[in-house]
């Protein structure tokens, strides 16, 4: 008989874990040994980190046990990957060396400050469950500290956002929807507080139409945002962020400061990887890498060129999660001797929440806003969680 092929995959996101859980649909346990290893015992959905940061969802709300979501043939190793060696077809841990026949990288996003001094150490970054509850608690002790000092610091109530990408204009909305709650829980005029985000580039949100932009921004600034575009943020210090504006630097300050412009893949990508830029790999067709036809790389490390186009895809859950189905078929024909299929990515659209009751988007070509936007947010955060964990998991843990 055959021996069993060994597949593992790495990291427990929207890529490792889709391609697990179709994996373990479709595959028994004589047809291959499939391992998932993830630092964590928990899957955490990226994708609500900017609540779980506002507070308006609490960070245990945003995950969820792995073991919950994967069958009795798979195999999970709660262990972080250290080293991955494609030729030696070995991959490190700190719970020890495990190697594969075919290996699936998902090991996702992690910030990026573009080496902009300063930021690492004194700005908070949306990354991870760990981030966000450190946010969150942040904030509210800063207006626990306003409430009860005599010396009022107006800086307590002050909120530096950096970035009006689309985890920054989320974020913003969070807060809109949190600061009410907070002013009202410590008794501060809430007319005191101050969030400003501050945007490099002169227009945000570039891919969103200027009707969808501008409701976003009316929006905000109507719950109280103060938006400086074209503002590129050069350093942050203890004070808060310095920017530039005319060729001249300025300090804003704020006691709380969050930087959310940007991510790149994990670091862990250069170290395994050649021709890795921002921690993102350039894939073939089919998912795999040059050179190496039983390594996939997926998700937020991995940079799909479709064909006949110059630009990689961006990275979203959503393009994850249809790797991650991809792949699982993928590994299906390699098994069986047969040759891969090219991927497509089907672009269903996007929706930018505004806090709970409100959003921007455009689903199959088509521009929503308001209530309808945000009522379609949470129907594809369900959606997501529908896919990897059935009905179950959509009931405990659905938006409804
Ligand atoms: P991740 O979700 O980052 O998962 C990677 C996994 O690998 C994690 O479990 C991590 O713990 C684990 N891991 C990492 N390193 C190691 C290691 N060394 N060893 C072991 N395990 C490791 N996209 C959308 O499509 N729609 C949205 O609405 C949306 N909203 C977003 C909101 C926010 C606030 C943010 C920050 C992003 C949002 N995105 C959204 C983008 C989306 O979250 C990412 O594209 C998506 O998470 C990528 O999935 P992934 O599986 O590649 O990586
Ligand atoms: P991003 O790169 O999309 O946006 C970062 C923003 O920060 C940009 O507008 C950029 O101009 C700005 N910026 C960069 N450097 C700056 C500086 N020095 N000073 C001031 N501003 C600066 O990053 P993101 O918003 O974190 O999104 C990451 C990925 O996640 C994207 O692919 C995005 O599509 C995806 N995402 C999707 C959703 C959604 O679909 N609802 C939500 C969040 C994130």
């Amino acid at each position: 008989m055959a021996e069993r092929k060994k597949v593992l995959v790495l990291g427990a996101g929207y890529a490792g874990l889709q391609t697990v859980s179709k994996l373990q649909k479709q595959l028994s346990e004589e047809d291959a040994h499939i391992t998932l290893i993830n630092k964590n015992d928990y899957h955490y959905e990226s994708t609500w980190l900017h609540e779980a940061s506002a507070g308006t969802l609490s960070y245990e709300d945003v995950l969820y046990p792995i073991d919950s979501v994967i069958k009795d043939h798979v195999e999970f190793v709660r262990a972080e990957v250290t080293k991955i060696d494609r030729n030696a077809k070995k991959v490190e841990t700190t719970r020890g060396i495990f190697d594969f026949d075919i290996l699936v990288v998902g090991l996702g996003f992690e910030s990026e400050t573009f080496g902009i001094n300063g930021m690492k150490e004194h700005a908070f970054q949306i990354e991870n469950v760990h981030t966000a509850r450190k946010i969150a608690r942040h904030i509210e002790d800063k207006f626990a500290n306003y409430a009860a000092s005599k010396t009022k610091d107006d800086n307590d109530l002050a909120i530096l956002v950096g970035g009006a990408g689309f985890t920054g204009v989320e974020f913003l909305g969070e807060l809109t929807d949190r600061i009410p709650e907070l002013a009202n829980k410590y008794g501060v005029d809430q007319s005191k507080v101050k969030i400003t985000c501050v945007e490099a580039a002169p227009k945000m949100l570039p891919m969103f139409s200027d009707n969808l932009v501008n409701h976003a921004v009316s929006y905000l600034e109507s719950r109280g945002v103060e938006f400086k575009v074209g503002t590129p943020i050069v350093a942050a210090n203890e004070k808060g962020f310095v920017v530039k504006v005319n060729d001249e630097e300025q300090t804003l300050e704020a006691n709380t400061v969050v930087w959310a412009a940007g991510v790149r893949g994990s670091q862990l990508m250069e170290k395994s990887f050649e021709g890795v830029k921002r921690g993102r790999i350039v894939t073939k067709q089919d998912l795999t890498i040059e050179g190496y036809d039983d390594i996939f790389v997926i998700g937020d490390c991995s940079a799909f060129i479709p064909e006949g186009e110059e630009r990689p895809l961006p990275t979203t859950a959503q393009i994850a999660m249809q790797q991650g189905e991809h792949v699982a078929k993928n590994i299906q024909h390699i098994l069986k001797g047969e040759p891969t299929e090219n991927f497509t990515y089907v672009d269903r659209g996007t929706v930018a929440s505004l806090g709970k009751h409100d959003g921007v988007g455009l689903v199959y070509g088509r521009e929503i806003t308001g209530k309808k936007a945000a009522f379609m947010k949470r129907v594809i955060d369900t959606r997501a969680i529908f896919k990897i964990g059935g009905l179950g998991l959509a009931y405990k843990k659905g938006k409804f």
